[in-house]
């Protein structure tokens, strides 16, 4: 399970936004992008023009960033949009936001993507009433995501939403109880995303 190791605030300021990869940390004045700006290794940095590979370049690595996948596994999903009906980078968005781990964080279960591909990944949450342990699983709507009955599970889940302010998107429901769940309601869209992404950079620069 290959994923990006390294400081990941850094990826903020190279990318010029706020990835929100640290969970509560980065809605606090101790966030590192809005303390410097500027990209890591850069300490005369000038904002210059930026040449056209360059832009698209970024936004790709934007989103692979903010869901934590790596080369190999975003060209998979591209591939999957583009065989797809519909727009293709609408599609991408939708996948990627379909992922467990996008769905556990965006439901509060983890504090950012990288705790929550952890959640999945020791078997803390069951989907349909089976237990998922492979954070790439693609949800569906109507899937149920709901913490296992062990106390240790639940309790880790329950901090969590306590200690992180989360706002649960359209396409999701959540319910509240002994054993927190959520409810796919419907295919998640471009505009569920919660950064902006340019879809189009990323569908010209992949599709050469
Ligand atoms: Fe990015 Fe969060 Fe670090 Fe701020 S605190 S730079 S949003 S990861």
């Amino acid at each position: 399970m290959a994923r990006e190791n390294g400081p990941v605030c850094r990826l903020c300021r190279r990318e010029g936004g706020k990835l929100f990869l640290k969970g509560a940390r980065c809605d606090t004045p101790k966030c590192a992008f809005e303390r410097r700006e500027t990209p890591p290794g850069m300490s005369n940095f000038r904002p210059g023009k930026q040449t056209d590979y360059a832009r698209h370049l970024r936004e790709k690595q934007k989103v692979k960033r903010y869901y934590g996948v790596l080369e190999r596994q975003f060209r998979k999903y591209f591939s999957m949009a583009e065989r797809a009906k519909g727009n293709t980078g609408e599609v991408l968005m939708s996948l990627l936001e379909r992922r467990l781990d996008n769905i556990v964080c965006r439901l509060g279960f983890g504090q950012s993507r990288a705790q929550a591909r952890l959640i999945v990944s020791h078997g803390h949450v069951r989907v349909n009433g089976r237990r998922v342990d492979v954070p790439s699983y693609l949800t569906r709507p109507g899937d149920v995501i709901e913490v296992i009955d062990r106390p240790k599970s639940v309790q880790l889940v329950k901090t969590n939403l306590e200690d992180t302010r989360h706002e649960v998107p359209d396409f999701l429901s959540f319910v509240d109880g002994p054993q927190p769940a959520g409810h796919v309601l419907r295919l998640p869209e471009a505009v569920d995303v919660s950064i902006p992404v340019q879809t189009q950079l990323i569908v010209e620069l992949c599709s050469k």
